[in-house]
């Protein structure tokens, strides 16, 4: 059984030297527990959140010499559990590793889904963090100017697409012109950004004439800065990730720019809400898989993955994921 572990801690961005991939014997399932093969894995930006010394408030921080953990889709070797026969596929948390035990409470059975790793992105985890952010915190009315950065990522893509669902304008902000013309000509989004250029500030400007209405936050840093003077009376900010400033020291202050934020929030009557999707599991999951694969079934939006082969891949791809090298949701195809 093949594990990537954490070897140490990163200051900055994560480095392979920050795994070490180590094998050991395939475990066997006890009474009640079922056998995983890891079949596809999917690297997310919270990871980087769980290396630190300290986790975030929804999850444990990894010890060193622990597997990485993560969301997967698997298919069941050996099952001692009668809610589980092997050859099931099933979306779980199997980690970064080949093989995986699991007592069955965590594991979703995907049936025959055609296309069994859309269960780690467009119709899973992310896709659902951009229907619920967008459609309970940034409310957006027919007309309004919405903005996404990370526009072709695992939750923008999905975010400018039903705010095109919904009516408004969409304006995405992506790295790079290949992704600001996917977001354009495939997405269907009016207008996109690339945040590398020089004149971002001033282009972000001119594609909102209007204002911004709601800005759906996965990036913070540069992009917000740029964001902020455009933002509209009574605009709404769901707040989802700030992946700029994963990779921060902790203890860097850097200039204080609280005092322009809240002295707009309150000139602007700006509503931010920080949300974490763990939360929206109970109630909002049914209207999402409904409404979700609604649109997806019927092309009306559209999914891209990033693919990767092979788990010894896992800690480079991630590290491009903080870098902005992947394009649509990543995923690592750990076996067939
Ligand atoms: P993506 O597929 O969008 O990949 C990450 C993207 O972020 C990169 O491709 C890059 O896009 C952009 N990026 C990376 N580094 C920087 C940087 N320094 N400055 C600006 N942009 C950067 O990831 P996800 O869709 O999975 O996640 C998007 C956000 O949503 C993250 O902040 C994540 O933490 C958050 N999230 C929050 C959840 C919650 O419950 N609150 C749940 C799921 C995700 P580009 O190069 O195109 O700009």
């Amino acid at each position: 059984n093949r594990r990537i572990v954490l070897a140490a801690r990163p200051q900055g961005v994560p480095t392979p030297q920050h795994f070490h991939l180590d094998e050991a014997a395939v475990p066997e399932p006890d009474d009640g527990q079922v056998l995983l093969r890891t079949l596809y894995l999917s690297l997310d930006p919270y990871m980087r959140q769980l290396m630190n010394e300290i986790g975030p408030t929804y999850a444990p921080s990894v010890a060193i010499g622990a597997a990485m953990p993560g969301g997967a889709v698997s298919r069941v070797a050996k099952s001692r559990n009668p809610r589980f026969q092997a050859g099931d596929v099933v979306l779980g948390n199997a980690g970064w590793q080949d093989y995986a035990l699991s007592n069955g409470d965590d594991l979703v059975a995907l049936g025959d889904l055609a296309q069994p790793s859309l269960a780690l992105g467009g119709l899973g985890m992310p896709a659902f963090t951009a229907y619920v952010g967008l459609g309970d915190i940034g409310r957006p009315q027919p007309g309004e100017t919405v903005v996404v950065a990370a526009a072709t990522g695992a939750v923008g893509a999905v975010v400018g697409q039903i705010a095109k669902l919904k009516g408004a304008r969409v304006v995405g902000i992506a790295g790079g012109a290949a992704k600001c013309r996917y977001a354009v000509d495939e997405l269907g989004f009016d207008a996109c950004t690339d945040r590398h250029d020089p004149a971002f500030a001033e282009r972000l400007a001119a594609a909102c004439p209007d204002g911004i209405d709601v800005y759906f936050e996965n990036v913070g840093g540069a992009v917000f800065d740029a964001v902020l003077p455009l933002l509209s009376i009574g605009a709404r900010v769901p707040v989802c990730g700030v992946i700029a400033h994963y990779n921060d020291d902790a203890t860097s202050t850097g200039p204080n720019r609280l005092p322009l934020l809240t002295t707009m929030m309150v000139q602007k009557r700006i509503r931010m809400q920080g949300f974490v999707i763990l939360d929206h599991y109970a109630d909002r999951y049914d209207d999402f898989r409904r409404e979700m694969g609604g649109w997806v079934a019927s092309g009306r939006v559209k999914l891209r993955e990033d693919v990767v082969d092979g788990l010894e891949n896992a800690p480079a791809a991630f590290a491009g994921l903080l870098e902005g090298r992947n394009f649509g949701k990543l995923v690592v195809r750990v076996a067939d």
